[in-house]
């Protein structure tokens, strides 16, 4: 692989986290391969957007066109196949977002690339690139090759490769005219649709206190938002939690939930049903508390511990509380 390619995402003007995550992924790949790392940028304005893409980036390919200023697929793959057509010995990682998951398999069929779709890790077999990604609704981890393929796409899991900016790229851009002029596009942006905000928002908070069934029938959430408070972060849930009304839907973690990537996560009166702990693969440290010693969430949990969280959790705040004065 001599090239690693970087799909920037931006929304609305602004570049996404899953640039970053990408561009992360590609600098623990690159020195393995002696690969060059270059990114894409698709947009109508490229100039406001590169100016912090070559801070982290030597290289940047661009192409502008009115019709990109919002995702179109269809525009997307015909963009990406004018720079990437006539090439081979790539990797390609984009994140695994709603937009990109439109994009990648229509893409990869059209470049003639093989397709890796929400990877949360890579590793190096035999001098060839291998995969990480969940299989049987996450129950399953599995590496996967790309059976020695040239030209590859890789998506990327949200929170998967923590991304630490550098700021000294001081790189360059590279305009390629754009193939769109004449092109009739298929699909047409009609417009976004908000989905509802809520007081917090869990996909980016650093800490997370999460509760489950656990809590009882009739729980005083007030005691486990006093918690999260102590602790400078902020409430979230289970699906059963969302289902009894005790909180809105924007707190719930989970595959049909948020998926949540913190520093810590502390888990309470949760089961670990593989739908919960889909969303909270990208945290790097999950405290759990459950009465029963053999929850599943006691397998992704750094730490555990069996109580009932009844006592645990007003002594955890007393004890936080002492700590911090
Ligand atoms: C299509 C689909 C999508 C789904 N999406 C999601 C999703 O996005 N997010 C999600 O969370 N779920 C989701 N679910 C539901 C999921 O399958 C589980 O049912 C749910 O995660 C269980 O929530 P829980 O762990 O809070 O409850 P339970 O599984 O009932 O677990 C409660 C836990 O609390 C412990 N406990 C009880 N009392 C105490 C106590 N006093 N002290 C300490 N521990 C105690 C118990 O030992 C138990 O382990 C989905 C399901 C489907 C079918």
């Amino acid at each position: 692989m001599k090239n690693i390619y970087v799909l920037a995402e931006h929304r609305k003007g602004t570049l996404r986290d899953t640039t970053w995550e990408a561009l992360a992924a590609a600098r623990t790949l690159a020195p393995q391969f002696g690969a060059e790392i270059t990114c894409i940028l698709l947009s109508n304005d490229a100039s406001t957007i590169s100016d912090r893409l070559v801070q982290e980036f030597s290289k940047v390919i661009a192409i502008e066109d009115p019709s990109l200023e919002t995702f179109n697929s269809d525009a997307c793959i015909k963009c990406l196949v004018s720079i990437l057509g006539d090439k081979s010995d790539y990797l390609l990682l984009m994140g695994n977002s709603n937009s990109v998951i439109e994009l990648a398999p229509g893409l990869s069929i059209t470049l003639d690339a093989a397709l890796a779709t929400d990877c949360f890790g890579f590793d190096v077999v035999d001098g060839a690139l291998c995969a990480l990604r969940q299989i049987y609704s996450y129950k399953v981890n599995a590496l996967v090759s790309f059976k020695g393929a040239a030209k590859m796409v890789a998506t990327l899991r949200s929170g998967s490769f923590p991304f630490t900016p550098t700021a000294q790229a001081g790189g360059s851009v590279e305009k390629m005219e754009s193939p769109l002029k004449s092109e009739k596009l298929r699909k047409v942006f009609v417009s976004y649709e908000e989905a509802e905000k809520g007081d917090v928002d869990i996909s980016t908070a650093e800490i997370i206190v999460s509760v489950g069934r656990g809590i009882g029938d009739e729980p005083d959430m007030d005691v486990y938002q006093s918690l999260a408070d102590t602790v400078g972060g902020v409430l979230a849930c289970s699906r059963p939690i969302v289902d009894k009304n005790l909180l809105p839907k924007y707190h719930q973690v989970g595959t049909s939930g948020i998926e949540v990537k913190p520093k810590i996560y502390l888990a309470l009166g949760i089961s670990g049903a593989f739908q919960h702990v889909g969303g909270i693969k990208g945290s790097p440290l999950i405290i759990a508390v459950n009465k029963d010693a053999r929850a599943p969430i006691f397998r992704v949990a750094q730490y555990g511990v069996v109580a009932d969280i009844n006592d645990m959790v007003p002594a955890l705040e007393e004890k936080i509380k002492e700590i911090k004065g």
